[in-house]
């Protein structure tokens, strides 16, 4: 009873933090309900069974930790559902309050051993025993691994702290414990062999201690007793500490990740922690695994902890803890706003690539909650200023160079054959969605020009917006200033309607993604390898053949971030004589060129570092050129080629395809 009693104070400490924060009640009711009255519930059960009990996404990481979570994550429902479930069944408790049967269901074994009268079992008793030694031993096993990878072979990256040292203890020594208690039974109570042997793990561990002559008798209650004391102090220290605590966030996160981004709408309410709920749930249920150190591009550069999500997530969860949990609710953020400075930059540390998310076994969608804390900082005035001159700039002009807006369309006339319309029309069914990087950066214009002309010779009935086009919002949002961004995003809507168009086109991953978050409209919305595909499957494009041997650079808010993997490929493998040889990372795993996520503007140097690992990794694979659907991807990996006099040839998909086309 104590236990729950500091349960439920831990509870009501974590509750607060979450009250603060940023939610609307009848916007998270209707997300719950839509989200479990609907197909997504089965995606739910799919990813609960193969991501959270069979561990898909450690399997291929580490499989000592694979095997360590599976033991677990099968061993603890697997005894408290067993515990509970027997309890229901036991004639000792009939007549009990379901609460009391509650409480007892971890101590069933002690009673039923003390009236245990017959010489043998039935098969719901037998059953019973073999399943709760058999996830007893998974659990512990578990945890002995947990001990291995930890103290002994010191497989983690970050240092363990002592909260985490008393939380693996407790779970652990409950398991020995109970072992104890229930060879000690065995021995008090002399059962006989034909009903001990079902407690196989007891039983042979009675065997070994009967040498021992002591009397288990007079030790048999004290140690339930101790294991009750055990038990009581781990459910109490749940919420306290980030590994216990994540046992309960994980469900949740899973859950929350497949409602609709509406339901974290912050609504109407004066709110004075500026963060969602879902941010500070997933914020909550990082426990530091490590599992998105190695991988990150950014760590491999600069080997710094910190600035990694877990190490991010852990400075930034310990200051929201002071400054808006209890204490900072009565004292204020006093001091620790200073501490919220030093790693004002950390959060723009990161090229928003998202590989991180993929191996993250907490489920947190990183590249959502690294934006939603830049929103958090921006809303603590803690940021880079740069932030505010680009924000500056788009508001101004609506493209992140600082050009005129008329000057947009400026890539037209560079071209042999162009329309009297200039690709400018009142009306047409598609609209081909430029984009800044390729409108106003030289290197990159040739995208632009490629596309019109596959649109132009596939008979296309489309029309470009020309200086009316502003900028898709996207650099905006990932700074972190999403509200600025609304304007520019409603601007484009407007302007795309206005032409009546069914369909709208990207060939930056970037704008597309945005769109594709952030409307729900009868437009149909496609990246350029989605249409440039659409148009080979209906016979509108067709290839002559040229030997080429060539690889793809998946970018990442078109793989990761759209899913968007196979369209690009499928493309390439249409046209005669081009051999693909992959990367050695690529899809899903492939490593970022170091162009997103506006790192490019506080640390150039490392946008850079990014993009020369990227361009070892393709000269590697021999081929005669690099093949991108983006035009930031190629206009960092050329950027970066010529300053360190790197030969390579790198080529957006329009280009390419315009080169081998028929016509
Ligand atoms: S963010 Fe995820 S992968 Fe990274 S340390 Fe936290 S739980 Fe582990
Ligand atoms: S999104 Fe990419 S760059 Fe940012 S922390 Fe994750 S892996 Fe590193």
């Amino acid at each position: 009873m104590l236990g729950a009693i500091l349960f439920f104070i831990g509870l009501t400490l974590r509750l607060f933090i979450y009250w603060r924060g940023q939610w609307d009640f009848w916007a998270l009711v209707r997300g719950v309900l839509s989200t479990l009255f609907s197909q997504k519930i089965w995606e739910l059960i799919k990813i609960t069974v193969l991501d959270g009990i069979l561990q898909r996404r450690l399997f291929g990481q580490d499989k000592l930790r694979w095997l360590m979570k599976v033991l677990i994550m099968i061993g603890y429902p697997g005894i408290l559902i067993a515990g509970h479930l027997k309890v229901e069944m036991m004639s000792q408790f009939a007549g009990f309050p379901h609460l009391i049967r509650f409480f007892y269901a971890p101590f069933c074994d002690f009673y039923y051993f003390r009236d245990v009268t017959a010489s043998s079992l039935s098969i719901s008793d037998a059953l019973f025993a073999i399943s709760f030694d058999l996830f007893g031993a998974m659990i512990l096993m578990g945890e002995l691994i947990a001990i291995y990878r930890r103290f002994v072979a010191k497989m983690v990256t970050f240092e363990t702290s002592s909260g985490d040292i008393l939380a693996v203890n407790l779970l652990g020594g409950w398991f020995i414990l109970r072992f104890f208690c229930e060879a000690t039974s065995i021995l008090t109570y002399s059962l006989p062999t034909s009903v001990a042997q079902y407690w196989f793990v007891s039983f042979g561990l009675s065997k070994i201690i009967a040498p021992l002559g002591l009397p288990w008798s007079s030790l048999n209650y004290p140690l339930w007793s101790l294991s009750g004391l055990f038990l009581a102090a781990l459910v109490a220290f749940i919420p306290y500490n980030k590994k216990l605590w994540h046992i309960i966030t994980i469900p949740v996160v899973m859950f929350i990740n497949l409602m609709p981004k509406e339901a974290f709408a912050p609504g109407s309410r004066k709110v004075s922690l500026p963060l969602s709920v879902k941010g500070l749930i997933a914020l909550d249920s990082c426990v530091k695994c490590g599992s998105c150190v190695d991988i990150c591009p950014l760590y491999t550069q600069t080997k710094q902890l910190e600035i990694t999500m877990g190490g991010f997530f852990t400075n930034l969860r310990s200051f929201i803890r002071k400054a808006y949990g209890l204490p900072g609710f009565f004292l204020g953020p006093g001091k620790n706003k200073e501490i919220l400075k030093e790693y004002s930059e950390h959060p723009y540390l990161c090229t928003l690539c998202g590989r991180c998310g993929t191996v993250c076994p907490a489920f947190i969608d990183t590249k959502d909650l690294r934006i939603a804390t830049r929103e958090f900082m921006v809303e603590e005035g803690e940021y880079p200023p740069l932030m505010n001159r680009l924000a500056e700039t788009l508001e101004k002009v609506h493209n992140i160079v600082g050009d005129p807006p008329e000057d947009r369309p400026m890539w037209v006339q560079a071209l042999s054959r162009v329309p009297e319309h200039m690709f400018q029309k009142e009306k047409a069914k598609v609209v081909y969605f430029v984009g800044c990087v390729a409108s106003y950066f030289p290197m990159t214009k040739r995208i632009p020009q490629s596309f019109v002309q596959i649109l132009d010779k596939a008979g296309v009935d489309f029309t470009i917006l020309g200086g009316e086009e502003w900028c898709c919002g996207f650099p905006m949002i990932a700074a972190g200033m999403k509200k600025r961004a609304e304007v520019m995003l409603q601007h484009n809507l407007e302007k795309v309607k206005e032409k009546g168009a069914e369909g709208i086109v990207f060939a930056c991953p970037s704008c597309y993604h945005t769109w594709k978050e952030r409307f729900k409209t009868e437009i149909e919305i496609f990246h350029s390898t989605q249409f440039i595909k659409k148009l080979i499957d209906e016979g509108k494009i067709s290839f002559k053949g040229k030997t080429t041997k060539v690889t793809y650079h998946d970018p990442c808010d078109l793989g990761r971030a759209s899913g968007v993997y196979e369209a690009p490929r499928q493309i390439l493998q249409a046209i005669p004589g081009v051999e693909l040889v992959e990367l050695e990372r690529n899809r899903e795993e492939c490593r970022c060129c170091g162009g997103g996520g506006d790192l490019e503007m506080v640390r150039p140097d490392l946008s850079a570092a990014l993009a020369e690992t990227k361009i070892e990794e393709i000269k590697a694979t021999g081929a005669d050129m690099v093949i991108s659907a983006c035009q930031q991807c190629i206009r960092t990996i050329l950027t970066t080629a010529r300053k360190k006099k790197i030969p390579i040839v790198a080529m957006d998909i329009t280009e390419f395809v315009l080169k081998n086309m028929v016509g």
